[in-house]
């Protein structure tokens, strides 16, 4: 495989920038990482970058070159924000200081995103060097610092803007091969829909001698509103209407997921419960997958201290959220979460139910001629064919590219399993990096030979 000692080099400088978005103390890191990103980009020839703040958050860095009107145009994502690094004492070398062993970067960031994401910056900028002056693909950029803090400047300003970032395709390399030697590339991720319960029931926290037996409890009627929610025995979600919606697993799903070396035994193992659970008639893997979900995720009320306090809280409150497949719609969920949990809601109190955030799941075609594109130039670099896969979790920005600006989205992830993202000893291997950069090359080469929109036959 070729290498890239140069940039490597370069990606060190890049991870020594303690980029943490969820700290304000590292504002002025942030606004480094968007400028190494952003003069990157002006490296690889684009020069039409802007660096700019939405709502006072994490700077935001849009690019574009666009030179040819009959050329696919591809819109490029990455984050170069990272987790924060605590424990820091597990950490075998300085979360900040880059090292290299047995072939690995270690650093925070080095997989979750920033060795991706340049794996964007550096193939744009060997292209440049080969495409001259007019480019056979059109190139857009959008790289946040605020994915690992939740912050929706993106969100809000890709909804804003989207004329601007109109693309054939969406590429984003932010998650990782099913097992070394193994690409895999997700076509359908799941949504969200997340909510708070909150249960009123006296004006103040009582006494139980005084009142108990007196007045309803709402610890009480919140289990029992929690209580309803799942069916423990067939694994089904009972708020009325949640199933409406749901594309069903179908043999494409089935077909693919057969190639997917997913152990249910070893998931077992690893999530360390005594037993599986879930949904009748689906598979672990399709019920983590392709099935919807609901979970609590909290739950509050009353004392939690050390010994004995007689009393009746006030209030008492949950925290639910409910991974939602293609084409449930999240808002028309949460009304009816809203109204079962009204229903359920006993005389003596009242439940207010609030949304924190949500998003739509996504589910695309496979054999669309960008994401065969991507497969193609993965299997021309890692000598064997992407999986396709289907993740159970939720990237909002994916859902704002293919369900609001109606892109095909390529996840072409360059991590492996063990890169520990969010964890100590983070680290990216050299030549997933290096391969990153390849495949990136190639696949922009194939969309090459594309007219807008359209591979040429
Ligand atoms: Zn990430």
């Amino acid at each position: 495989m070729r290498t890239y000692p140069e940039y490597l080099e370069e990606l060190l400088d890049f991870l020594r920038i303690p980029s943490i978005s969820t700290l304000t103390e590292h504002a002025q890191d942030l606004k480094s990482a968007a400028d190494w990103v952003a003069t990157r980009i002006r490296g690889a020839d684009i020069q039409n970058v802007e660096v700019f703040s939405v709502d006072g958050g994490h700077p935001l860095v849009y690019a574009e070159r666009l030179d040819n009107p009959g050329a696919p145009t591809v819109l490029m994502y990455g984050h170069y924000d990272v987790q924060p690094v605590d424990p820091v004492e597990e950490w075998d070398t300085p979360p900040f200081e880059p090292t290299l062993r047995e072939g690995r970067i270690y650093a925070r960031g080095s997989s979750d995103d920033k060795g991706q994401l340049a794996t964007h910056l550096f193939a744009l900028r060997d292209l440049s060097r080969v495409w001259g002056p007019r480019w056979p693909v059109n190139v857009k950029l959008i790289i946040e610092g605020e994915e690992e803090s939740g912050g929706a400047s993106i969100e809000k300003w890709a909804l804003q803007n989207a004329d601007r970032l109109a693309a054939d395709c969406a590429l984003i390399s932010d998650t990782a091969f099913l097992k070394p030697g193994l690409p895999s590339m997700d076509y359908g991720l799941r949504g969200i829909a997340y909510a708070e319960l909150e249960v009123q029931g006296p004006g103040r926290d009582l006494h139980s001698g005084l009142y108990g037996g007196g007045v309803l409890n709402p610890l009480s009627a919140l289990a029992r509103i929690i209580d309803r929610l799942l069916d423990l025995e067939s694994g089904r979600i009972l708020v009325p209407g949640f199933y409406d919606g749901v594309i069903p697993v179908s043999g494409l799903d089935r077909d693919q997921a057969a190639r997917v070396p997913f152990d249910s035994g070893r998931f077992l193992e690893q999530s360390g419960s005594p037993a599986l659970w879930g949904e009748q008639g689906y598979s672990v893997y399709e019920r983590i997958t392709a099935r919807p979900s609901l979970d609590v995720n909290g739950l509050w009320g009353g004392f939690q201290g050390q010994g004995a306090k007689t009393v009746i809280p006030s209030r008492a409150g949950a925290k639910v959220s409910m991974r939602l497949v293609p084409d449930q719609d999240p808002d028309d969920l949460l009304r009816k979460l809203e109204d079962y949990v009204t229903d359920l809601a006993p005389e003596g109190v009242t439940v207010a139910c609030r949304t924190i955030h949500k998003a739509r799941g996504v589910l695309m075609d496979p054999s669309n001629p960008f994401m065969e594109a991507a497969a193609g130039a993965l299997e021309e670099v890692f000598g064997k064919a992407p999986v396709f896969t289907r993740c159970g979790a939720s990237i909002p920005i994916s859902t704002i590219f293919h369900v609001n600006l109606g892109m095909p989205v390529l996840f072409m992830g360059f991590g492996l399993p063990d890169d520990g993202l969010h964890s100590p000893n983070e680290k990216m291997d050299i030549s997933q990096f290096y391969g990153g950069i390849e495949a990136v090359k190639k696949l922009l080469g194939r969309l090459a030979r594309f007219t807008a929109g359209r591979p040429i036959k």
